[in-house]
């Protein structure tokens, strides 16, 4: 399978969780300028992206439009990429300091076929959704296509696709993952301090339990 890999901003951990399907899976790298000195890039079956976009860099606006173009599929991996995950902490490209950059999930500026949940994404996960994508598995897929329509989430979309909906086991991986301490385990469920939220969408990203819901081919994602 042909892949192209780019790594926008983020805390690189989408990208060493990856490292090791290099040697694992039969991979062809079309473009991963992390791993291979090569600046072009080429076709590809799947491009895999992981980290926010920086609206105001140029750079990074030409690389996702060349890549939508050159790639069959396109992964946007992790919550940073997905649905902005802690780049969301800034507000940037305003006064009185409009040089600040503004990030944005890829999926605001490319159409984007897959997301893939986690922060960071998991080997693991990363490996099945790559096997499924080569044997055409639709049912795996799914919850991925679902997954993609949602560009952004927060502390509510918790409350409301996973406590409310009864999928909660109370692991607590959420409240773990909060970056701003918004969410504390009460009687074995998350409570979500709404004005301390950022709407970073990694507590739905580390959900254990969100995919649950988004496995039926007409899941709801807002
Ligand atoms: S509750 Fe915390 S982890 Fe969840 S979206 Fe808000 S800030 Fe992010
Ligand atoms: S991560 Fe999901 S399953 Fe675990 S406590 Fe939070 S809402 Fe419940």
């Amino acid at each position: 399978m042909k892949i192209i890999y780019v790594k926008l901003s983020d805390c690189s951990g989408c990208m060493i969780n990856f490292l090791p399907l290099l040697e694992k899976l039969n991979l062809e790298i079309v473009y991963f300028p992390n791993v291979v000195d090569d600046g072009e890039i080429r076709e590809a079956d799947v491009a895999i992206i992981n980290g926010a976009v920086a609206k105001e860099s140029e750079e990074h606006m030409g690389i996702l439009k060349r890549v939508r173009e050159a790639s069959k599929w396109v992964a946007a991996i992790g919550s940073c990429s997905s649905v902005g995950g802690i780049t969301r902490y800034l507000r940037g490209g305003q006064n009185p300091t409009p040089s600040h950059i503004t990030f944005l999930p890829v999926g605001d500026v490319i159409e984007v076929d897959f997301a893939i949940p986690g922060c960071p994404a998991s080997t693991d996960i990363m490996e099945k959704f790559l096997k499924a994508l080569e044997e055409g598995n639709e049912k795996y897929l799914t919850p991925f296509r679902n997954l993609a329509k949602k560009r952004k989430a927060g502390g509510l979309d918790l409350q409301d696709e996973i406590v409310s909906a009864g999928l909660c086991s109370g692991c607590g991986m959420c409240a773990l993952s909060c970056p701003v301490g918004a969410i504390e385990i009460v009687k074995g469920r998350p409570e979500v301090r709404m004005e301390k939220c950022i709407r970073c969408g990694t507590c739905y990203f580390r959900c254990p339990r969100m995919f649950i819901r988004l496995r039926k081919p007409d899941a709801e994602v807002a």
